[in-house]
């Protein structure tokens, strides 16, 4: 088994709050290596397709990898708090009815919140295209600009 994450734009608002936006994600020494692991990845793959044994290579885990995913989810929820909506920014436009994947936002046809099934994802904080859903902590800023020109060619 191996993995390789890749060091990307933030997109959690609480995040970008601190000065943690790396909109020039990844470097290009990052860029580097992660073309190295596709590679790698490539010759196991060709090698199980021939019905050889993968080569084992030992999974390096950095400590923020190792941390993050033991964070409760609960965490995130506690970061967003009850969300509300600016009635007047609000278009009924629908994007963040159809951006949340636990069916939290009902259209009525402005949207409502069922905050018991809201994880706290900020999907519908950072599509809302007026930014007219907000929070105690947060309005009208630090949504993530969707993937920036400078990520989108680096990939292309
Ligand atoms: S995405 Fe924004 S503008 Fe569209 S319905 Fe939701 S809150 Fe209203
Ligand atoms: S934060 Fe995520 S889960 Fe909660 S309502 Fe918005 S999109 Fe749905």
């Amino acid at each position: 088994m191996s993995g390789h994450s890749l060091h990307t734009p933030e997109n959690y608002p609480p995040m970008r709050k601190r000065n943690k936006a790396f909109d020039h994600a990844p470097t290009p020494k990052e860029y580097t290596k992660f073309q190295d692991f596709v590679a790698v990845l490539k010759k196991q793959v060709y090698a199980i397709q021939a019905g050889n044994a993968p080569e084992l290579v030992p999974v390096k885990i950095g400590l923020l990898n190792f941390i993050l995913p033991r964070m409760p989810r609960t965490q995130s929820k506690k970061d967003f708090g009850k969300q509300k909506v600016d009635k007047d920014k609000c278009t009924a436009c629908g994007i963040c009815s159809r951006v949340c994947p636990y069916g939290a936002i009902e259209l009525t046809p402005k949207p409502v919140f069922d905050h018991k099934k809201c994880f706290g994802c900020w999907a519908c904080y950072n599509h809302c295209p007026t930014q007219a859903i907000f929070t105690p902590k947060f309005r009208g800023e630090f949504q993530y600009a969707k993937p920036v020109a400078e990520l989108k060619s680096k990939f292309s």
